[in-house]
């Protein structure tokens, strides 16, 4: 049993590395910025009220977003091996409904990835990923306000998890390779 939280600005790398760690730990993977895209996509109903913060680049409300992880968490037993999270917590308020969640399991956050990557570097990524990936997010726009909403409300966790002696921050750039390296060699002594 193995959770780990990936933690990044958009644009960070987050999901490319989340892809490297499943393969390298056997985790299941929950990006929650997935999850509601692809309710988008099925044009649920749950999608339609997602899209309107998405594409504004505002946060999913708390409430709402726990209920969606925890539902997820319930629905795949294949989970109570291990999860990476990633994407969330996005807010302290998240951060402390997951240590509950994972308690009442018996589980907790072992440890916390931080990919740390330059404000700058981050717009450059995503409005090239803008180009390929139809995001409606991965606009200059929404791209601001997202960057804005990082260093509002979700770049407090850093703390948070330093303070619980989780946090790994990794320098998130160079290529995918070296930033995998750095995140495997930090992490090797957290494993229970
Ligand atoms: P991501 O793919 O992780 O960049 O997420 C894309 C968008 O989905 C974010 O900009 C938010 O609007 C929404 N989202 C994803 N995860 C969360 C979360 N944990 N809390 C609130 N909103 C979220």
């Amino acid at each position: 049993m193995y959770n780990l939280v990936v933690f990044g600005a958009p644009g960070s790398g987050k999901g490319t590395q989340s892809a490297r760690l499943i393969d390298e730990y056997g985790l299941y993977h929950i990006s929650t910025g997935e999850l509601l895209r692809d309710h988008i996509a099925r044009d649920t109903q749950l999608g339609r009220v997602a899209n309107e913060y998405i594409s504004k680049g505002h946060l999913i409300p708390d409430n709402l977003m726990i209920d969606i992880l925890e539902h997820t968490l319930e629905s795949n037993p294949e989970t109570a091996a291990g999860v990476i999270f990633d994407g969330f917590p996005r807010t302290i308020e998240q951060a402390k409904a997951l240590k509950e969640m994972l308690a009442k399991r018996g589980s907790k956050v072992h440890a916390v990835v931080g990919l740390e990557v330059e404000d700058e570097e981050l717009v450059e990524r995503l409005l090239k990923r803008g180009l390929e990936s139809g995001r409606s997010d991965d606009n200059l726009e929404t791209i601001n306000n997202r960057l804005e909403v990082y260093n509002k409300q979700t770049a407090p966790l850093r703390e948070y998890y330093q303070n619980e002696g989780k946090y790994h921050g990794i320098k998130g750039s160079g290529s995918i390779d070296e930033i995998f390296n750095s995140i495997r060699e930090s992490l090797k002594d957290t494993k229970e």
